[in-house]
Protein backbone atom coordinates (compact mmCIF):
# COMPACT_ATOMS: atom_id res chain seq x y z
CA UNK A 1 0.00 0.00 0.00
CA UNK A 2 0.94 3.52 -1.18
CA UNK A 3 -0.18 6.52 -0.67
CA UNK A 4 1.16 9.44 -2.64
CA UNK A 5 3.78 11.10 -0.79
CA UNK A 6 1.83 14.84 -0.81
CA UNK A 7 -1.42 13.07 -0.11
CA UNK A 8 -0.10 11.99 3.12
CA UNK A 9 1.87 15.39 3.98
CA UNK A 10 -1.75 16.73 3.86
CA UNK A 11 -2.95 14.46 6.04
CA UNK A 12 -0.38 15.08 8.35
CA UNK A 13 -0.02 18.82 8.19
CA UNK A 14 -3.81 18.77 9.12
CA UNK A 15 -2.90 17.48 12.60
CA UNK A 16 0.47 18.80 13.33
CA UNK A 17 1.72 21.50 10.12
CA UNK A 18 5.49 21.75 12.38
CA UNK A 19 5.49 17.99 11.26
CA UNK A 20 5.24 18.05 7.57
CA UNK A 21 9.03 18.90 6.69
CA UNK A 22 10.38 17.35 9.96
CA UNK A 23 9.41 14.27 10.86
CA UNK A 24 5.91 12.99 9.40
CA UNK A 25 6.65 9.13 10.57
CA UNK A 26 6.57 9.47 14.47
CA UNK A 27 3.08 11.07 13.94
CA UNK A 28 1.04 9.17 11.69
CA UNK A 29 1.19 5.46 13.41
CA UNK A 30 3.15 6.12 16.35
CA UNK A 31 3.65 3.47 19.20
CA UNK A 32 1.18 0.73 18.41
CA UNK A 33 1.51 -2.44 20.45
CA UNK A 34 3.63 -5.26 19.59
CA UNK A 35 1.12 -6.78 18.02
CA UNK A 36 0.43 -4.14 15.26
CA UNK A 37 3.93 -3.62 13.79
CA UNK A 38 2.39 -4.93 10.19
CA UNK A 39 0.16 -2.23 10.20
CA UNK A 40 3.78 0.27 9.56
CA UNK A 41 4.58 -0.53 6.75
CA UNK A 42 3.94 2.76 5.12
CA UNK A 43 4.93 5.09 7.65
CA UNK A 44 8.30 2.96 7.56
CA UNK A 45 8.89 3.19 3.84
CA UNK A 46 8.38 6.89 4.21
CA UNK A 47 11.12 7.84 6.28
CA UNK A 48 13.71 6.77 3.62
CA UNK A 49 13.34 10.30 2.14
CA UNK A 50 13.58 12.23 4.57
CA UNK A 51 16.17 14.49 4.79
CA UNK A 52 18.08 15.09 7.90
CA UNK A 53 18.62 18.17 9.65
CA UNK A 54 21.85 19.57 10.32
CA UNK A 55 21.45 18.39 14.39
CA UNK A 56 20.72 15.10 13.18
CA UNK A 57 22.57 12.32 11.83
CA UNK A 58 22.32 10.19 8.68
CA UNK A 59 19.66 7.49 10.06
CA UNK A 60 16.02 6.77 9.25
CA UNK A 61 13.42 8.13 11.09
CA UNK A 62 11.41 5.50 13.51
CA UNK A 63 8.73 5.86 16.18
CA UNK A 64 10.68 5.01 19.79
CA UNK A 65 9.38 1.27 21.02
CA UNK A 66 7.68 2.71 24.02
CA UNK A 67 8.44 -0.58 25.71
CA UNK A 68 12.00 -0.54 24.96
CA UNK A 69 12.34 2.82 26.63
CA UNK A 70 10.43 1.70 29.98
CA UNK A 71 12.84 -1.55 29.92
CA UNK A 72 9.74 -3.61 29.01
CA UNK A 73 10.63 -4.73 25.33
CA UNK A 74 10.15 -8.54 24.62
CA UNK A 75 10.57 -8.36 20.89
CA UNK A 76 14.23 -7.26 20.98
CA UNK A 77 15.03 -10.68 19.19
CA UNK A 78 12.15 -9.65 16.19
CA UNK A 79 13.60 -8.49 13.29
CA UNK A 80 10.39 -6.79 11.55
CA UNK A 81 9.91 -5.12 15.52
CA UNK A 82 13.61 -3.89 14.87
CA UNK A 83 13.23 -2.77 11.92
CA UNK A 84 9.71 -1.06 12.45
CA UNK A 85 10.79 0.80 16.10
CA UNK A 86 13.66 2.94 17.54
CA UNK A 87 15.25 1.41 19.97
CA UNK A 88 17.75 3.67 20.37
CA UNK A 89 16.80 7.33 21.50
CA UNK A 90 20.41 8.32 22.12
CA UNK A 91 21.07 8.39 18.50
CA UNK A 92 19.31 11.95 17.11
CA UNK A 93 20.52 13.95 20.43
CA UNK A 94 24.04 13.08 19.36
CA UNK A 95 26.02 16.29 19.15
CA UNK A 96 28.96 16.81 16.90
CA UNK A 97 32.30 16.54 19.66
CA UNK A 98 34.05 19.16 17.17
CA UNK A 99 31.89 21.62 18.64
CA UNK A 100 32.07 20.42 22.31
CA UNK A 101 34.64 23.25 23.11
CA UNK A 102 31.86 25.90 23.23
CA UNK A 103 30.49 24.54 26.02
CA UNK A 104 31.29 26.34 29.37
CA UNK A 105 32.24 25.01 32.73
CA UNK A 106 29.07 23.71 34.26
CA UNK A 107 28.43 23.57 38.02
CA UNK A 108 27.10 20.39 37.25
CA UNK A 109 27.79 17.04 35.52
CA UNK A 110 24.63 15.89 34.89
CA UNK A 111 21.22 17.03 33.72
CA UNK A 112 18.20 15.50 34.30
CA UNK A 113 15.70 16.36 31.99
CA UNK A 114 11.85 15.78 33.05
CA UNK A 115 8.92 16.66 31.72
CA UNK A 116 5.72 14.95 33.40
CA UNK A 117 2.83 14.79 31.80
CA UNK A 118 -1.07 14.43 33.28
CA UNK A 119 -3.10 17.52 34.85
CA UNK A 120 -5.47 15.59 36.94
CA UNK A 121 -3.05 12.99 38.36
CA UNK A 122 0.73 12.16 36.63
CA UNK A 123 0.51 9.96 33.45
CA UNK A 124 4.05 9.61 32.42
CA UNK A 125 6.82 10.57 33.70
CA UNK A 126 10.39 10.59 31.48
CA UNK A 127 13.67 11.74 32.59
CA UNK A 128 16.70 11.98 30.21
CA UNK A 129 19.98 11.91 31.72
CA UNK A 130 22.83 14.25 30.03
CA UNK A 131 26.17 14.86 30.70
CA UNK A 132 27.17 18.39 31.07
CA UNK A 133 30.94 17.37 29.39
CA UNK A 134 30.22 15.38 26.77
CA UNK A 135 26.11 16.46 26.56
CA UNK A 136 25.65 12.92 25.41
CA UNK A 137 22.39 10.95 26.87
CA UNK A 138 23.87 9.33 29.88
CA UNK A 139 20.61 6.90 30.25
CA UNK A 140 16.89 7.09 30.04
CA UNK A 141 13.75 6.96 32.78
CA UNK A 142 10.38 6.62 31.49
CA UNK A 143 7.24 4.86 32.89
CA UNK A 144 3.85 5.36 32.46
CA UNK A 145 2.10 6.08 35.71
CA UNK A 146 -1.24 4.51 36.49
CA UNK A 147 -3.30 7.17 38.57
CA UNK A 148 -4.62 6.04 42.16
CA UNK A 149 -7.54 8.07 42.78
CA UNK A 150 -9.55 7.46 39.68
CA UNK A 151 -12.30 4.51 38.72
CA UNK A 152 -10.73 2.53 35.72
CA UNK A 153 -13.50 4.28 33.66
CA UNK A 154 -12.23 7.75 34.42
CA UNK A 155 -8.62 6.49 33.84
CA UNK A 156 -9.86 4.88 30.13
CA UNK A 157 -11.62 8.01 29.57
CA UNK A 158 -8.10 10.41 30.20
CA UNK A 159 -5.43 7.94 28.77
CA UNK A 160 -8.21 7.80 25.82
CA UNK A 161 -7.88 11.76 25.74
CA UNK A 162 -4.44 12.47 26.14
CA UNK A 163 -2.52 9.58 24.30
CA UNK A 164 -5.43 8.19 21.82
CA UNK A 165 -4.41 10.76 19.78
CA UNK A 166 -0.94 9.76 19.28
CA UNK A 167 -1.51 6.20 19.35
CA UNK A 168 0.06 5.04 22.49
CA UNK A 169 -3.24 4.31 25.06
CA UNK A 170 -2.59 0.44 24.28
CA UNK A 171 1.30 0.86 25.08
CA UNK A 172 0.20 2.53 28.11
CA UNK A 173 -2.58 0.38 29.49
CA UNK A 174 -0.18 -2.02 29.21
CA UNK A 175 2.97 -0.83 30.77
CA UNK A 176 1.22 1.89 33.44
CA UNK A 177 2.48 1.77 37.29
CA UNK A 178 1.03 4.04 39.97
CA UNK A 179 3.31 6.40 41.07
CA UNK A 180 4.63 4.80 44.11
CA UNK A 181 6.16 2.10 42.40
CA UNK A 182 7.69 5.09 40.04
CA UNK A 183 9.18 6.77 42.60
CA UNK A 184 11.04 3.33 43.92
CA UNK A 185 12.07 2.60 40.72
CA UNK A 186 13.71 5.97 39.74
CA UNK A 187 15.31 6.40 43.66
CA UNK A 188 17.00 2.79 42.27
CA UNK A 189 18.01 4.81 39.18
CA UNK A 190 19.50 7.52 40.61
CA UNK A 191 21.38 5.39 43.51
CA UNK A 192 23.01 3.18 40.69
CA UNK A 193 23.99 6.23 38.23
CA UNK A 194 25.53 7.59 41.72
CA UNK A 195 22.99 10.71 41.58
CA UNK A 196 21.61 10.70 44.93
CA UNK A 197 22.15 9.26 48.53
CA UNK A 198 18.98 9.79 50.12
CA UNK A 199 19.22 13.47 50.39
CA UNK A 200 19.90 16.00 47.87
CA UNK A 201 20.52 15.45 43.81
CA UNK A 202 24.36 15.13 43.52
CA UNK A 203 26.65 16.42 40.72
CA UNK A 204 22.88 16.81 39.08
CA UNK A 205 19.83 18.88 38.75
CA UNK A 206 16.95 18.35 37.22
CA UNK A 207 15.75 20.22 33.75
CA UNK A 208 12.06 21.70 33.38
CA UNK A 209 10.08 23.84 31.12
CA UNK A 210 8.77 25.93 33.63
CA UNK A 211 8.36 25.40 37.40
CA UNK A 212 4.80 23.42 37.14
CA UNK A 213 5.92 19.23 36.98
CA UNK A 214 8.14 20.36 40.56
CA UNK A 215 6.91 23.12 42.16
CA UNK A 216 3.37 22.16 41.71
CA UNK A 217 2.68 18.70 39.72
CA UNK A 218 4.80 16.44 42.15
CA UNK A 219 4.04 17.59 45.25
CA UNK A 220 0.54 17.55 44.49
CA UNK A 221 0.66 13.72 43.60
CA UNK A 222 2.73 13.08 46.68
CA UNK A 223 -0.19 13.80 48.58
CA UNK A 224 -2.74 11.81 46.14
CA UNK A 225 -0.36 8.91 46.94
CA UNK A 226 -0.17 9.25 50.33
CA UNK A 227 4.02 9.70 50.13
CA UNK A 228 6.30 12.20 51.24
CA UNK A 229 7.64 14.12 48.78
CA UNK A 230 11.07 12.95 47.78
CA UNK A 231 14.47 14.67 48.87
CA UNK A 232 16.11 14.88 45.51
CA UNK A 233 13.17 17.54 44.37
CA UNK A 234 14.20 19.84 46.35
CA UNK A 235 15.71 22.47 43.42
CA UNK A 236 15.51 22.26 39.60
CA UNK A 237 16.58 24.59 36.76
CA UNK A 238 13.63 26.34 34.93
CA UNK A 239 14.91 25.96 31.07
CA UNK A 240 12.69 29.27 30.56
CA UNK A 241 14.10 31.22 33.00
CA UNK A 242 17.99 30.20 31.97
CA UNK A 243 16.89 31.16 28.13
CA UNK A 244 15.70 34.47 29.34
CA UNK A 245 19.16 35.90 31.17
CA UNK A 246 21.61 34.32 28.64
CA UNK A 247 19.41 35.53 24.93
CA UNK A 248 17.91 38.28 26.97
CA UNK A 249 13.91 37.10 24.93
CA UNK A 250 11.50 35.66 26.77
CA UNK A 251 9.58 32.23 25.61
CA UNK A 252 6.87 30.90 26.92
CA UNK A 253 7.02 27.85 26.48
CA UNK A 254 9.41 24.89 24.64
CA UNK A 255 7.87 25.38 21.08
CA UNK A 256 8.50 29.24 21.21
CA UNK A 257 12.27 28.44 22.37
CA UNK A 258 12.72 25.51 19.72
CA UNK A 259 11.33 27.90 16.86
CA UNK A 260 13.49 30.71 17.96
CA UNK A 261 16.78 28.56 18.42
CA UNK A 262 15.49 26.58 14.62
CA UNK A 263 15.16 23.38 16.29
CA UNK A 264 13.37 20.65 14.22
CA UNK A 265 10.93 19.05 16.92
CA UNK A 266 10.94 15.39 16.83
CA UNK A 267 8.10 12.97 17.71
CA UNK A 268 4.64 13.88 19.53
CA UNK A 269 4.31 16.90 21.20
CA UNK A 270 2.99 16.68 24.50
CA UNK A 271 3.87 13.30 24.50
CA UNK A 272 6.03 13.36 27.64
CA UNK A 273 9.10 11.72 26.23
CA UNK A 274 9.41 13.32 22.95
CA UNK A 275 8.50 16.57 24.52
CA UNK A 276 11.37 15.44 27.09
CA UNK A 277 13.78 14.99 24.14
CA UNK A 278 12.79 17.97 22.58
CA UNK A 279 13.68 20.06 25.37
CA UNK A 280 17.29 18.42 26.03
CA UNK A 281 18.12 19.65 22.38
CA UNK A 282 17.40 23.30 23.79
CA UNK A 283 19.30 22.39 26.62
CA UNK A 284 22.00 21.26 23.96
CA UNK A 285 21.58 23.92 22.14
CA UNK A 286 22.17 26.52 24.57
CA UNK A 287 25.03 24.69 25.89
CA UNK A 288 26.65 24.35 22.40
CA UNK A 289 25.70 28.70 22.91
CA UNK A 290 27.83 29.24 25.35
CA UNK A 291 25.11 29.45 28.13
CA UNK A 292 25.82 28.18 32.02
CA UNK A 293 23.06 26.38 33.19
CA UNK A 294 22.38 26.63 36.60
CA UNK A 295 19.67 26.07 39.33
CA UNK A 296 16.24 28.43 39.17
CA UNK A 297 15.22 27.15 42.29
CA UNK A 298 15.21 26.15 45.31
CA UNK A 299 12.58 24.73 48.19
CA UNK A 300 12.97 26.13 52.02
CA UNK A 301 13.85 22.72 53.54
CA UNK A 302 11.61 23.69 56.71
CA UNK A 303 8.75 24.63 54.53
CA UNK A 304 8.67 22.62 51.34
CA UNK A 305 5.82 24.52 49.59
CA UNK A 306 7.94 27.80 50.19
CA UNK A 307 10.06 27.96 47.13
CA UNK A 308 12.43 30.23 46.40
CA UNK A 309 13.29 31.78 42.55
CA UNK A 310 17.26 32.24 42.18
CA UNK A 311 17.48 35.01 39.27
CA UNK A 312 15.67 37.98 39.52
CA UNK A 313 14.86 37.98 35.51
CA UNK A 314 12.31 35.04 35.11
CA UNK A 315 9.36 33.83 33.24
CA UNK A 316 7.30 31.45 35.65
ZN1 LIG B 1 10.66 -2.94 21.23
Amino acid sequence: MALPRACLARILSHRNPMFLSLSPLTMHANYLSHSQTHSLTLSASLSTSEAPSSHEPHFRRKPMCLYHSQGKCTKMDDPIHLETFNHDCFRELLVNTAELNKIRSQDLDFFLVLDLEGRVEILEFPVLMISAKTLQVEDIFHRFVRPSKMSERRINEYVEGKYGKFGVHRVWHDTAIPFTDVIQQFGTWLMRHQLWMGEKLIRAAFVTCGNWDLKTKVPQQCEVSKIELPPYFMEWINLKDVYLNFYDRRATGMVTMMKELQIPMVGSHHLGIDDTRNIARVLQHMLLDGALVQITARRNPRSLRDVKFLFKNRIG
